[in-house]
């Protein structure tokens, strides 16, 4: 069964001695289990219903002309709302498949393409109203999963625009250092207080509940983050001050580099 064992080590009158304290966390592994399992099942199967549904929105819509113009609106509003859902959904898969841990083969992953694609989606979801710019000093592979890779990353340039005031400017960077790989993403938009922000990596955490809403957050996208950088022997770094703008930053061991000329990659 799986235990947690803490051992001290004592001197008691002057006699040394060890105290081994044994706890059984078999229950709690079984319902933990029970947790990850039940939010995958469900996430699965809401996911056929709302196909349906956003199918049939979608259809009545093409057709809105000839229905009356308050039913439009009301139509819009539906769509909006499947597609919050279908993204929350999205985000609760990802999370399972990550917390699972299925066993995919790791790839090497050229940071390049992958960092310029995340830049152009960045800057179609702010309709150009940010400068984003991105500086790549040292052309990498990273070894890993590119679909979480461009998921992790993809959600913290996305937050840099959607929490940055229109005319801000979002910086993208991969640099490397003492053998790490960094890739870090700056703003200078609204920033986080700092009591938030060791709890950010938890699922549905917001510092402000409701702008993140109002930008179509699912409140997963950081627990996201977290959960593919330790997939990766990596981790995430935050600094953010309020008013002024924040930094994330993605840490990758060095064992997980290679240089993009290195041979059969
Ligand atoms: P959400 O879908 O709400 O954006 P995330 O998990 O991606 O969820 O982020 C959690 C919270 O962290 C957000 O609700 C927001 O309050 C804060 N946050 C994340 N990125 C930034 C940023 N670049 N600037 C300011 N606040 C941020």
């Amino acid at each position: 069964n799986p235990r947690i064992y803490l051992q001290f080590n004592i001197t008691l009158f002057g006699r040394k001695d060890r105290l081994i304290l044994v706890h059984d966390v078999t229950r709690l592994k079984q319902l933990e289990e029970m947790r990850k399992d039940f939010v995958a099942n469900v996430s699965h199967e809401l996911r056929t219903p709302l196909t349906v549904i956003s199918g049939y929105v979608e259809t009545m819509q093409a057709a809105s002309e000839m229905l009356p113009p308050r039913w439009g609106r009301m139509l819009q509003q539906m769509s909006e709302q499947s597609h919050r859902m279908e993204n929350l959904l999205k985000d609760l898969l990802m999370l399972s498949r990550l917390e699972t841990g299925e066993n995919e083969q790791a790839q090497p992953v050229a940071l390049q393409p992958l960092l310029e694609a995340i830049r152009r989606d960045a800057a179609s979801l702010s309709s150009n109203k940010h400068t984003l710019s991105l500086s790549i000093d040292h052309d990498q592979k990273l070894m890993g999963f590119y679909n979480e890779l461009r998921s992790a990353f993809s959600n913290l340039v996305f937050n840099a625009v959607k929490y940055t005031p229109e005319g801000g400017h979002v910086k993208l960077h991969w640099y490397s250092e003492g053998g790490k790989g960094y890739f870090s993403v700056t703003d200078n938009g609204i920033g986080i207080a700092h009591h938030h922000i060791p709890r950010l990596t938890e699922r549905f955490y917001r510092a402000d509940p409701s702008r993140s809403i109002a930008t179509g957050g699912t409140g997963l996208g950081l627990a996201i983050v977290k959960h593919v950088l330790l997939h990766h022997d990596g981790e995430l770094q935050i600094s953010s001050e309020e008013g002024k703008g924040s930094t994330f930053t993605c840490v990758f061991p060095g064992s997980r580099l290679s240089d993009t000329s290195a041979p059969g990659q």
